[in-house]
């Protein structure tokens, strides 16, 4: 057994007498069987509609936190994720799913005396997500690989999740991914990501809205016929095997961070998924002095801290469309990690909510005045955390969620700069789009499917 977990089960890491494999999960609605990783990861959401949440919360081994700088990123990556994946992966398998999972950079960067960069799109699609579709994607690869029947995995986007999803699940065996995209809606390049991939990454271009491919994945998923004959799944952000990875993110961060006193994070935050991840983090022993939830024109959490009333409220569109989310679907497991207590979840916890003025403006001065190109949800995040500090003297650093050349409209406005292409698109100029054309329709697709 590898060293630092065998300090895990001897020590904190309480081994579930339920188990199967280690770690048990239950539903958050508290109306469905406790479940292993596997079977949690392979379901995504609980029979009771429950997101799941893990049964216990393991304690980092003594001395990781303090010797961090001896270990390898893939250390790092095995001993966060060993206990919570438990024995439903052999170790052997683990540590090459983690080691091709964050085969990338993750670098820090400073960008004012107290204000650092975690970026996060050195990924080959250039978004966060990565590390999480990555992850999923071989996990499901794993329990699948006995299968007799493939697995379909169907994925609505709105341009950002789905390239990550297809691209982490290109290649994968026994698994075909169906990408629903909306015509004339994501952009140039965000198409490029979707299209181009071939292999065992079909993209269905639908003339409608991103509202309408949703639909029609929806009635997908409740459609009995369907059901019958093809294994479906989704590769939905609940997934725990798209939200726990985020943990190392953190970590990686907390690796490189040099200052004398722990950091305040500042997140760019949607559906709250990657925050919740580094609180877990947190929560495990990782030192973090605060954690900012930094959110756009959708202020559904912001409102929350100030009043304690929780209004979900259709989403607004903004330039940083990848967090316009109208009713924050993992905020739930925030309340959990802090045991549903209002008051503690405030001590921990602020959010901020940054217009699009402000947001485009931040992009400009930070440009300006630093040199540093900031994409619309990190500048969300700039914005939030430069006001925070403003009342103290901490230091901290925003998570840079998505490169600034997928947003090119916004960002060249804001800097009067052109952006060039990083070397993990430059491929996609050249490639050739392939997409089949479908109505909006669940007939139609329903059709497709099974003639497929
Ligand atoms: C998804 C996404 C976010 C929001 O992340 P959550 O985990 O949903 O809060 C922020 N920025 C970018 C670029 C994203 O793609």
């Amino acid at each position: 057994m590898h060293k630092l977990m065998k300090h895990i089960f001897n020590s904190n890491f309480q081994y579930s007498p339920l188990g199967v494999g280690g770690m048990n999960y239950y539903s958050l609605n508290h109306n469905s069987p406790k479940v292993n990783f596997a079977e949690a990861a392979l379901r995504g959401q609980a029979p009771d509609k429950g997101l799941y949440f893990p049964e216990n919360i393991p304690q980092l081994p003594n001395g990781f936190i303090e010797n961090i700088n001896q270990y390898s990123k893939e250390e790092i990556g095995f001993t966060v994720m060993k206990p919570y994946v438990g024995e439903t992966i052999a170790d052997a398998d683990l540590q090459k799913i983690i080691n091709e999972t964050i085969n990338f950079d993750f670098p820090l960067v400073k960008i004012t005396e107290n204000i650092f960069s975690l970026e996060l799109f050195h990924g080959p699609t250039l978004a966060f997500k990565d590390v999480g579709a990555r992850f999923m994607s071989r996990c499901l690869g794993y329990f699948n690989r006995n299968a007799y029947h493939k697995t379909t995995v169907l994925v609505a986007t709105s341009g950002d999740t789905g390239g990550a999803v297809a691209n982490g699940f290109l290649g994968v065996e026994g698994v075909d991914v169906i990408i629903l995209y909306p015509s004339g809606k994501v952009s140039k390049i965000q198409e490029l990501q979707l299209t181009a991939l071939g292999q065992n990454i079909t993209a269905l271009e639908v003339n409608g809205t991103f509202d309408d491919c949703q639909a029609i994945v929806k009635q997908a998923f409740m459609d009995d016929d369907l059901h019958q004959k093809i294994n479906l799944t989704s590769a939905n952000s609940i997934n725990i095997a798209r939200w726990l990875p985020q943990q190392l993110y953190y970590f990686f961060a907390y690796q490189q961070w040099q200052e004398n006193e722990a950091p305040v994070i500042s997140v760019p935050s949607g559906n709250f998924g990657n925050i919740c991840a580094g609180i877990l983090a947190h929560v495990s022993g990782l030192p973090v002095k605060h954690f900012i939830a930094a959110c756009n024109a959708n202020d559904i959490i912001p409102k929350y801290l100030q009043t304690e009333q929780y209004i979900p409220k259709p989403a607004i569109a903004t330039i940083s469309n990848a967090m316009d989310v109208g009713n924050p679907s993992n905020f739930i497991r925030i309340m959990e990690l802090f045991h549903q207590q209002f008051g503690s979840l405030k001590n921990k916890m602020s959010s901020m909510s940054v217009d699009d003025v402000t947001t485009a403006e931040t992009i400009q001065k930070v440009y300006q005045q630093y040199h540093y190109t900031l994409d619309p949800h990190g500048a969300v995040a700039y914005h939030a955390l430069s006001e925070y500090l403003k009342n103290n003297n901490d230091k901290g650093f925003i998570l840079e969620t998505a490169h600034p050349v997928k947003f090119p409209d916004t960002v060249e406005d804001a800097t009067g700069q052109s952006i060039d292409f990083p070397q993990q698109v430059q491929h996609l100029l050249s490639a050739e789009k392939k997409s089949i054309r479908m109505n909006a329709s669940f007939n139609d697709f329903k059709e497709w499917l099974l003639t497929k």
